[in-house]
Parts: C-alpha cells; sequence; structure tokens
C-alpha cells in the first residue's frame, strides 16, 4: 500500500507545478511605477486631494504593493497624510 502511494507521487508530472508557477506569476506581475518618481509629484499635506488616491474609502493609506509607490515615496506619503488627518484634511476613518 505504501509503495503505492509512492508510485502515484512519482507519476506526477514535474512540469506541470513549473508550468503552474510561471502562470501564476504572470498574472500578479504587474509593473507599477512609483507615481512621484515617474511625474516628480511632490506630496504635499495642504494638498489632500492628491493623498487622496492613496487612501482607502475607509480612510486607510494603501501599501505599496499595491499603489506601487517607492519606499522613499511611500514613507514620504504616510507623513504626509497622517498630517493631513491632524489638520482634519484627511479622515483618520470614515464609516
Ligand atoms: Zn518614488
Amino acid at each position: 500500500m505504501e509503495n503505492k502511494d509512492e508510485d502515484v507521487r512519482d507519476m506526477m508530472p514535474e512540469e506541470d507545478d513549473k508550468a503552474e508557477f510561471g502562470k501564476r506569476a504572470k498574472v500578479v506581475f504587474k509593473k507599477k511605477v512609483c507615481k512621484f518618481c515617474a511625474q516628480n509629484l511632490q506630496i504635499d499635506y495642504k494638498n489632500p486631494d492628491s493623498l487622496r488616491r492613496f487612501v482607502t474609502e475607509r480612510g486607510k493609506i494603501l501599501p505599496r504593493r499595491i499603489t506601487g509607490t517607492c519606499a522613499k515615496h511611500q514613507r514620504a506619503l504616510t507623513l504626509e497624510v497622517k498630517r493631513a488627518r491632524v489638520l482634519a484634511l484627511l479622515p483618520f476613518v470614515k464609516k
């Protein structure tokens, strides 16, 4: 019985696994450019409309993996969003 199980595993084609992995990577991978680097945009708490694109409807800051912002600008962005929140230009939470 145990031997049979092993045989089944050996018969599993390895190439299928690789192909599947390749497909998954293709679907997930989408090149995103940091909007601040690309357009030389300034991140400014006084301009909440520009920050609003990087915040969810509920007011949460979107993660880098979704917006594609680079680490440097994401750091600056969170700072500016938090400043804007204190000044009531952006919401902390929105229901
Ligand atoms: Zn950047």
